[in-house]
């Protein structure tokens, strides 16, 4: 049986890509990209030529299994997608279960995310973190989004269309409440920028709009919380003494 490779491209700097990427993209049998077009502009970069089919979140799932009959037969295969890693907030997992579930090897090739990208520089905590990627775009389910995850203790990351910035920020104050937050944009490319401040701070600085790709990274659980959690580690350390 051949291997599946989960092989991360760049997220906007093409140099961005490792040794080993270019090594697995040029001698797999063919390439199942989220956009043949974008991933095509990649591999001409390289002067790669290996074969493109295209495998998206609209794909059937009967196109996948036909990949995976390609790997069952001995072939290696690669997934990308058109930025970062595949399957975060992008498709992959499908693929990767399936082949699992036919005793298919997969493999990882790490390299670029934004997410990661975005809270190693926000200046934030970076342990734990939880990853959010996109909210819903409105309605009963944007609203339960904000809700379920406004008492994680933890730093938060989301992903965000420009268009919508200002909005998120808007249910973020209004949800968590005013929290420190980095706004990431265009990691890595020409017009890279992070701000950092609080949410209101933010919402004031992108009054205007703002273009280009976006990762947002958010503060987790106000002060008050951390103070009783460190409560809490008190005590045990005292219950701890007093047994001893
Ligand atoms: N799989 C990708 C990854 O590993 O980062 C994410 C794909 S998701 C469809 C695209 C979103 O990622 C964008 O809308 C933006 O929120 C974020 N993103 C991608 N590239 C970025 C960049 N260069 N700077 C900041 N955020 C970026």
């Amino acid at each position: 049986k051949g291997t599946l490779f989960v092989v991360a491209t760049p997220i906007g700097n093409l140099e961005d890509i490792t040794l080993r990427a270019l090594e697995v993209l040029r001698r797999v049998a063919v390439i199942a990209a989220e956009d043949t077009r974008h991933t095509r502009k990649l591999l001409s970069r390289y002067d790669i030529h290996t074969p493109l089919v295209s495998c998206h979140a609209h794909s059937s799932a009967e196109k996948m299994e036909r990949l995976v009959d390609r790997l069952e037969r001995g072939e290696d295969l690669a997934v990308v997608t058109d930025a970062g890693t595949p399957s975060i907030s992008d498709p992959g997992w499908e693929l990767v279960a399936m082949a699992l579930e036919r005793h298919i090897r997969v493999a990882a090739i790490p390299g670029p995310s934004a997410a990661v990208a975005a809270l190693v520089i926000s200046g934030l905590p970076t342990h734990p973190f939880a990853f959010l990627g996109f909210a819903p775009p409105k309605g009963a389910r944007r609203r339960r989004f904000f809700e379920s995850y406004a008492d994680l203790p933890m730093t938060r990351i989301l992903y965000e269309a420009p268009g919508r910035l200002l909005r998120t920020l808007q249910d973020v104050l209004a949800y968590w409440g005013d929290r420190r937050v980095a706004v990431a944009r265009e990691l890595t490319k020409m017009h890279e920028e992070v701000f950092r401040g609080t949410i209101r701070e933010a919402m004031d600085y992108f009054r205007e709009g703002v273009r280009g790709e976006i990762s947002l990274v958010v503060e987790g659980a106000p002060e008050k919380d951390r103070d009783e959690a460190d409560d809490d580690l008190w005590r045990e350390e005292l219950e701890r003494l007093l047994l001893v």
